[in-house]
């Protein structure tokens, strides 16, 4: 298939209006201003997620439609927007029961089973503090979170409770509450000292008066990745609502006959802000798959749910690459009409995959924990270029910058220049705070401008294209190589799943480029096929840009969100320190 350089969209393309047709003057005339006044408020004035996402569905014509689907592994279960209401008015209840107040901390420790949902969303009725953690998570990264988090209440399971936090619940006076969900179809499990997370369901009501919250009030706490170093926990409002509205019916582009899926745990901002929050908002039906990864099972669930519009991410993509294209063509997703992605650059390489394998380009788009949000993106009339995260959303000014020695920003306005990626702060989702850490808070902002800290440009078109973290560039023989461009050459190559690339000191050029790649299912690692690569890359990159050293190994150390941990394969390459693991995917 031919590969231009960039992807005309066309009528045929769009087979609903986009809600973004015409970016140029949506994005000159947006305001946050008037776009909260496209959602309800509470009817006594105030703002809360809850109320947004579920309440207005529940009281209106969408009541009895299915808000989730659940796909476990013995059944699928659905949940109406009145029953998700029901439900978590039940457990926002139980919180008042215990005397969770306003503000205080909820921390959910679960799959992604119904009760995860009913948590989160009966937590903000209940004006508590949500934060929800992925349940891979072991002893020590759970601690430091409960901890730093200053939990009160804890959802989780018997296995979950008595394996990682049985023996050190000492250490969290805090922690007041800890409720278990009993395992399907099994009598709750008495445990000293937790409460049984059904019964005390059963007790309460169905009804709730929402507890009166305000735009400004706290109501998520989410841990970055930690691709970079230990995690931060970043505090979001109530108000970030209008941004997850925003966005899901722009970037998302969602329509209230969607069916969609997010693939993302609720554990990553990702799998909250749109795994719950946006879709739900939008009154569309979201899959959620309760298992984890398998190629052959995420095909057929794309086909037999007919999902209309799929939010994954680079990782996932990467897997699927990895398992092989025959898998995919023994099925068909006619009702697909949208594939985005975050959280990693996307390589080109992964643009015409999906346009191979699933009939459609997939869409990067990009945004942090930070931002709550998505802020810079690939819509559907949006042309695309492949390699590029796409455009800002209304309502998003974005910027490139440089610093001075003496730390004055100023803004870079020449396209072409790479610098670092900034937004005019002040959107509603943007963080209020990293838990306990002012300082690196502050560090974030420069007069009006909240700086991101990755590197990027800005093409004459306005689109934006990722070069890389300020902390993984290269800087060899006085150029300055983002490790994005190098991988995706990498990757053009047939053999290549994925790749990671790291700067290692040389004494002569400052820095060497040295890659990191595991392969695809049918090749085998050999020199032959390492010599290949090395020349492959020269031809694509030069000399002074492509790989000295290439690595063929068997996976790529990731986080738990799925992110190649650049800064551990240095470690490991240079024998340093390995820092902070707690979000290393099968690690502490
Ligand atoms: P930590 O801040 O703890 O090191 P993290 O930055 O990976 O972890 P997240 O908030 O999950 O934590 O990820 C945001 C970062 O992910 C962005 O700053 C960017 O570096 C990267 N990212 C997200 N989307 C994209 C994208 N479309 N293209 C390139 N990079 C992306
Ligand atoms: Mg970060």
């Amino acid at each position: 298939m031919e590969r231009p350089d960039i992807i005309r969209k066309t009528a045929q393309d769009l087979t609903v209006p986009p809600n973004l047709a015409n970016y140029d003057a949506v994005h000159a005339s947006f305001s946050w201003h008037e776009a909260e006044r496209e959602l309800a408020g509470l009817p006594g004035g105030g703002r809360n997620i809850a109320y947004e996402a579920v309440e207005r569905h529940a009281q209106g014509a969408q009541r009895d439609k299915t808000a989730f689907r659940f796909i476990g592994a013995q059944q699928t279960r659905d949940m109406t927007y009145r029953e998700l209401s029901a439900h978590s008015n039940r457990f926002a209840n139980v919180l008042k029961d215990l005397g969770v107040g306003k503000g205080e901390r909820l921390f959910i420790l679960l799959g992604r089973v119904p009760a995860l949902y009913v948590s989160a969303l009966g937590g903000f009725k209940n004006g508590s503090v949500v934060s929800p953690l992925f349940s891979a998570f072991g002893p020590e990264p759970l601690l430091t979170r409960l901890k730093l988090g200053e939990a009160k209440v804890l959802v989780t399971t018997e296995l979950q409770y008595r394996r990682k936090l049985e023996k050190v619940r000492d250490q969290l006076p805090n922690l007041k509450h800890v409720l278990i969900v009993a395992e399907e179809g099994k009598p709750a499990p008495s445990i000293p000292g937790t409460l049984d997370f059904n019964a005390l369901m059963e007790q309460e009501s169905d009804e709730f008066e929402l507890v009166p919250t305000q735009a400004e009030d706290m109501a998520l706490l989410h841990f970055t990745s930690g691709t970079t170093g230990t995690p931060k926990g970043a505090v979001h409002v109530h108000g970030a609502v209008v941004t997850h509205w925003a966005t899901g019916k722009y970037a998302l582009d969602l329509h209230p006959d969607d069916v969609y899926w997010c693939t993302a745990d609720p554990g990553w901002v990702t799998g909250t802000s749109y795994g719950i929050i946006a879709p739900l908002l939008h009154g569309v039906t979201s899959i959620i798959d309760e298992l984890d990864f398998d190629a052959e099972r995420w095909y057929r669930i794309l086909q037999e749910e007919q999902v209309s519009v799929w939010y994954t991410a680079p990782t996932a993509i990467r897997m699927l690459m990895k398992a092989g294209s025959e898998i995919a063509k023994k099925y068909a997703f006619p009702k697909l009409r949208f594939v985005a992605s975050v959280g990693e650059p996307l390589n080109p390489e992964a643009v015409w995959w999906g346009r191979e394998a699933l009939g459609l380009p997939i869409h990067d788009n990009w945004w942090q924990t930070e931002t709550g949000g998505i802020m810079i993106a690939n819509t559907p009339a949006f042309d695309i270029k492949p390699g590029s995260m796409g455009r800002p959303l209304p309502g998003v000014e974005a910027f490139i910058v440089k610093k001075d020695e003496q730390g004055n920003v100023s803004v870079i306005d020449q396209p072409e220049v790479e610098g670092e990626l900034a937004l005019r702060a002040g959107w509603p989702s943007m963080m209020r705070g990293y838990l306990h850490n002012d300082e690196k808070y502050r560090k974030c902002f420069a007069g009006e401008l909240y700086l991101t800290g990755d590197l990027a440009k800005r093409d004459q078109d306005g689109y934006y294209w990722f070069v890389g973290r300020s902390d993984d560039v290269i800087k060899s023989a006085g150029h300055l190589i983002g490790p994005f461009e190098v991988e995706s050459a990498l990757m053009e190559h047939p053999a290549v799943a994925e790749a990671g690339v790291i700067g290692k000191p040389d004494p002569t050029v400052g820095e060497v480029v040295k890659a990191f790649v595991s392969l695809k299912a049918g090749f085998e690692p050999s020199e032959e096929l390492r010599l290949e690569l090395l020349g492959h890359a020269r031809k694509r990159l030069g000399a002074a840009v492509a790989p000295k050293e290439i690595d063929i190994v068997a996976s790529l150390p990731r986080t738990r969100s799925g992110k190649i941990m650049r800064r551990l394969l240095k470690a490991r390459e240079l024998g340093l320190p390995e820092g902070d693991l707690s979000m290393l995917e099968g690690g502490a």
